[in-house]
Formats: C-alpha cells, sequence, structure tokens
C-alpha cells in the first residue's frame, strides 16, 4: 500500500516521503479513503497511530482540489477547524499540516491561550484555510468578533476524550452551534466511554468507525517495576535510582502542579538538572525545558499526566511513576512512553501504602500483576498507616487548556476496555498529547544547575 494509490496527490505524496514516510499506517491506510470521499469518521486512536496525518492529509486533500466558498463577510473563511485539548497538541497538529502541505497552497494557524491574542487577531486578517486552536481562546476570539467560522468545511475533534476530561464539553458545544450544519465532522479518541458515544451520536452523520490496536498497552517491550517505599523516601529513593544506574532522560509523573514543582526544585538541589512542566508555566518555559530534555541537556522532566500529554516525546529510556495516577488508563499511557524501537524501556512506580488502592486498579486494568522489588536502604516500615491522597494542586492554574466546566467524575473507559472507574480525574493543568522518535540514547547528564 502507497500514499498515491490511496488517492492523494503528487505534492501530498512527496511532503510525506520527503518526511521519510515510506508506507502509511493502518490508521492511515483506513481513514485517508474515508475522508477523502467526505463521509464523517469516529477514529478509535490513540497518538503514535499516525493519526494526524490519517486526517490531515485528505483534509490537505480535500481543500486543495475544491475551490474556496464566496466569503460571507470581508474576511476569508476558515474551511477546516481542528479542535484540540492542550496548546501542545494544537502546535504539533499544525506543524504536520504545514509538513505535509509544503506544496500547497493552502494556509494554517495555531490558536491558543497562554500567549498574546494580538497577533492571532492580526493573523486572521489575512487567509486562514486550517485553524487548528484549543476551545478556550477560539471561543475569546468569537467573542471579540475576530473570527468567523461560518464557511467550515471540515471539523475534527482531535483527542475529544481528552476535551472531555478537562471539562471543555460546554465550550465544544458552543463551537458547534457556530458552524454551519452541511459540513465533514472527524472525531478522533483513544477511548470510547458513554460521553464520547452521546457526542458523536450528536455530531456524526452515520460515521464509518475505523479502531485500530492501542500502542504498547503493556508491551512487551515495556519493563513494568513497582518499588514499594515509604511516602517521605520516595524522593531519596528516586535521586538514589537516578544516581546509581545513571539514568539520563527520565520522565518522572507527579499528580499535581504543585507536586510536579516541588520535585523539580528538590532533584535540582541534589544536583540533578531536573524541570517541572504544566499548566501553570508559561508556554515559553514548558517549550524550552521540553527542548533541553530532548536535547539531553536538562536529565528529568517532571510533569503532570495532562502536561505530558502534550508532550511530543516517547521511546524514552525511563519513565517514573513518582505518584501513581488516579486513573488507571493514564498509567498506561504514561508507560506508553517507554520502550525504544528495538529496546526495553523501563517504567518503574514508586508505591507508598497509601496507594494501594489505585495499584490494585492498574494491575486489574492491565490484567497482570506488576513485579514488586524493595530496594536495599528504603524498606517500608510494615506498620505505615495509609494517609488520603491529595487529589488536587494549589495553585488556581492558568484558564487557557483548562476545562472550564466544573470539575466531573472520570468517566471515559479505561484503556483495557474496564469499566467502573471510582477515582474522580481532576481537570488538571494542561493537556495534548504527542510523541516522536527520540534520539538515539548514549549522552550523559550534564548535571546543568539552575
Ligand atoms: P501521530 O500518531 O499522528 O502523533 O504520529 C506519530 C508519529 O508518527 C509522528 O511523529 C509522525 O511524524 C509519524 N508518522 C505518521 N505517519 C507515518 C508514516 N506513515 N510513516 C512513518 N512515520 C509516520
Amino acid at each position: 500500500m502507497s500514499f498515491a494509490s490511496l488517492g492523494l496527490s503528487d505534492d501530498i505524496v512527496r511532503a510525506v516521503t520527503e518526511l521519510g514516510y515510506t508506507e502509511p499506517t493502518p490508521i492511515q491506510t483506513q481513514a485517508i479513503p474515508v475522508v477523502l470521499s467526505g463521509r464523517d469518521l469516529m477514529g478509535g486512536a490513540q497518538t503514535g497511530t499516525g493519526k494526524t496525518a490519517g486526517f490531515t492529509l485528505p483534509i490537505l486533500q480535500r481543500l486543495s482540489d475544491r475551490s474556496v466558498k464566496g466569503p460571507s463577510t470581508g474576511r476569508p473563511p476558515v474551511r477546516a477547524l481542528v479542535l484540540t485539548p492542550t496548546r501542545e497538541l494544537a502546535a504539533q497538529v499544525e506543524e504536520s499540516v504545514r509538513n505535509y502541505g509544503k506544496y500547497l497552497k493552502l494556509t494554517s494557524m495555531t490558536m491558543f491561550g497562554g500567549v498574546s491574542i494580538n497577533p492571532q487577531i492580526k493573523q486572521l486578517r489575512s487567509r486562514v484555510d486550517i485553524l487548528v486552536a484549543t476551545p478556550g481562546r477560539l471561543l475569546d476570539h468569537i467573542q471579540q468578533g475576530t473570527l468567523d467560522l461560518s464557511q467550515v468545511e471540515i471539523l475534527v475533534l482531535d483527542e475529544a476524550d481528552r476535551m472531555l476530561d478537562m471539562g471543555f464539553i460546554r465550550d465544544i458545544k458552543k463551537i458547534l452551534a457556530l458552524l454551519p450544519k452541511d459540513r465533514q465532522n472527524l472525531l478522533f479518541s483513544a477511548t470510547f466511554s458513554d460521553e464520547i458515544k452521546l457526542l458523536a451520536d450528536s455530531l456524526l452523520k452515520s460515521p464509518e468507525l475505523i479502531e485500530v490496536a492501542r500502542r504498547n498497552a503493556a508491551a512487551e517491550t515495556i519493563s513494568q517495576k513497582i518499588h514499594p517505599v515509604d511516602r517521605d523516601q520516595k524522593r531519596q529513593l528516586l535521586a538514589h535510582l537516578i544516581k546509581q544506574n545513571n539514568w539520563f532522560q527520565v520522565l518522572v509523573f507527579t499528580r499535581t502542579k504543585h507536586g510536579a514543582n516541588r520535585l523539580a526544585e528538590q532533584l535540582d538541589k541534589d544536583g540533578i538538572s531536573a524541570l517541572a512542566i504544566h499548566g501553570n508555566k508559561s508556554q515559553g518555559a514548558r517549550t524550552r525545558a521540553l527542548a533541553e530534555f530532548k536535547e539531553g541537556t536538562l536529565q528529568v522532566l517532571v510533569a503532570t499526566d495532562i502536561a505530558a500529554r502534550g508532550i511530543d516525546i516517547d521511546q524514552l529510556p525511563h519513565v517514573v511513576n513518582y505518584e501513581l495516577p488516579n486513573v488507571p488508563e493514564d498509567y498506561v499511557h504514561r508507560i506508553g512512553r517507554t520502550g525504544r524501537a528495538g529496546a526495553v524501556g523501563e517504567a518503574v512506580s514508586l508505591v507508598c501504602v497509601d496507594e494501594k488502592k489505585l495499584l490494585a486498579d492498574i494491575e486489574r486494568v492491565m490484567k497482570r500483576q506488576i513485579p514488586s522489588e524493595v530496594v536495599p536502604g528504603f524498606e517500608p516500615d510494615p506498620n505505615a498507616k495509609p494517609e488520603p491522597i491529595q487529589q488536587r494542586s494549589g495553585g488556581g492554574g492558568g484558564r487557557q487548556g483548562q476545562g472550564r466546566g466544573a470539575p466531573r467524575s472520570g468517566s471515559s473507559g479505561a484503556g483495557a476496555g474496564q469499566g467502573g472507574r471510582t477515582q474522580s480525574r481532576q481537570p488538571a493543568a494542561q493537556a495534548g498529547n504527542h510523541n516522536s522518535r527520540s534520539p538515539a540514547g548514549g549522552r550523559r547528564p550534564t548535571g546543568r544547575h539552575h
């Protein structure tokens, strides 16, 4: 199967060939003909499957095939709208649009909060064929009268489950009401909760359903391990593991933004270069941290689940669950970041007495027991009493990228087909999810200080 045989034009095939794509991934093989045919689509696919190209390539083709309808206002119309839960995902999708469309005459733009609105307003005055936006900032533009969605031909909801988890449903509904009724709708989601199905029912017209296998769900290439440890020994244990094993490029997950900050500061004091990324950090700070981490000059990146969704990295050598996630599905996402091509990735969880129930939930979803190993010198106190888990970060957080609605209980079905989630998900920090090839290993940590 080749991209050309899927019906894509030479200009598009040339762009993807230059990017080194030799053949379409399964989601692309299935989705591209459907999108080209103009039908609605419900795609079950997560990051790493090639879903972005799966919808972007045929959208580019459709838009370049057809002439622009006459604008209803003085402004040129937006023809395709892609909604994403986070700034990072928006940025990555738009970058893909630019890369794949480099030989076409179509224009694109990102729109998200956390940055000044004025350059966006300016950019909207010129032609924007494809707009990739997070819901909050998009509605700000609508309110200011700087954006017209009345000519949108194609709508994409990317990572729809995450958007619902983040409380964006009301914003999405407001946006849907601004779109022309006659349009093509594409919805992508890694999970299919009742809520996603409801949204799909209200949005999609006789959609084609496409589902591809979850990537890395407990893949054999990921070695998983639990280190039981006392709550107040976690930081020392983490520093010990990193130093002892000479780990570099370690992605560490915490449950809260505050916890991420504190841990990064403490590691830095221990001589391990670390930065936290989460929704309260400025876009610039997040971009810098990520760039340093990818280059290998930053040894440890501490992230919340939602922030990590926006990170364009996977295939890391080490992922550490400093705290277990409230939602088992997030565990699957987290460990999916490890496991380089042809090499074994390592996912280590530091588990204290408070987290026994979370661990049991995860093992149920994974349908396996995760091997447990006490690290000498860090034996947990067998008489320790569990304490309630702190669910919420201190600060209020940046508005953009946050769900605007009230916190709601998590209800998307867990990855491995597990229902009955009991923990509630906080509409925590930032999100957006992506991945890319991580550079080949072998670098040494530089022990950078801040
Ligand atoms: P996505 O699931 O859209 O986030 O894509 C995951 C990664 O796979 C991105 O880094 C893409 O550049 C890459 N990719 C997408 N399609 C292909 C393909 N057909 N061949 C090789 N790499 C691809």
